[in-house]
């Protein structure tokens, strides 16, 4: 499942590749993914050129000119590819986009996913991404400071506060893992509970963590917008159940926490 660094990768790519790109026609195969009936979507995205992409969290914005915002959301995984002409063109997609120079880029959702259009003024009002809270890649905005102020007053679990979208954008299931590891904290941990060093290691370890992935292209069994798979492969406790922890050597064991399992070193976590 792609988070911040797969994302933050794929927009960046978007942002090289198809800036000053005019879309000449878009096909849908798949209705349910969009936040408008097809025609409306088509006529919001034909004849506009991108402007840029940028992502926050887990979702990709597409600047169109003039005046509308391409939204994208892979879900629980897809794939947006690009490609200079029709000729290497999967069988199986939801969404085709064609350029007017003949390149082409196509979407799918292996599970499900959102393809949003709207207007500029209509983009403080969509929901998903309206609320979505602070991203660890954008540096002026995810500061100590900040992140102390997030947590104030907060009560719950660090583990659920981190994953949760309006809080910090882009932290899923699988880096949330090295994450907790690397700062030292338990995944059931109290908010209230947190020292201070505690909450500053917690915030260099996000940075860290995703920074990192982020450099290497994202996960290896991710792929990119030209089908390249990511780099980043060498989980610390993520996935590594029964394997020694890299710190004090003790076995990984894999737990259950609320909804999702978690991956600890129950001795360096305590
Ligand atoms: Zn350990």
């Amino acid at each position: 499942m792609p988070e911040l660094p797969e994302i933050w990768n794929l927009a960046r790519q978007m942002d090289e590749t198809l800036r000053g790109k005019r879309i000449a026609k878009v096909e849908i195969k798949q209705p349910k993914c969009l936040n408008l009936p097809p025609e409306d979507f088509q006529k919001l995205l034909v004849d506009k050129e991108v402007q840029g992409a940028s992502s926050r969290g887990k979702w990709v914005f597409l600047k169109l000119s003039p005046g509308v915002t391409f939204l994208l959301n892979l879900g629980m995984g897809g794939e947006v590819l690009y490609f200079k002409d029709e000729k290497n063109l999967p069988q199986k997609y939801r969404l085709r986009v064609d350029f007017q120079d003949g390149s082409l880029m196509v979407i799918n959702f292996f599970w499900f996913g959102y393809a949003h259009a709207l207007g500029d003024q209509e983009l403080p009002e969509h929901f998903p991404t309206a609320v979505l809270g602070m991203d660890p890649m954008k540096e002026g905005e995810f500061t100590l400071l900040n992140f102390k102020k997030l947590l104030k007053g907060k009560k719950g679990g660090i583990k659920a506060f981190l994953m949760d979208q309006k809080n910090i954008a882009g932290i899923g299931n699988v880096y949330i893992q090295d994450i907790l590891f690397t700062a030292g904290l338990h995944p059931n941990r109290k908010i209230p509970s947190l020292k201070e060093n505690e909450v500053e290691g917690l915030f260099k370890a996000i940075g860290e963590v995703l920074k990192e992935a982020a450099d290497l292209g994202g996960l290896a069994y991710e792929t990119d917008l030209f089908n390249r798979p990511g780099r980043f492969k060498d989980f610390l406790v993520g996935y590594r159940e029964g394997k020694p922890c890299p710190s004090c050597g003790l076995e990984i064991k894999k737990i259950k926490t609320g909804s999702t399992s978690s991956y600890i070193c129950p001795s360096c976590q305590k």
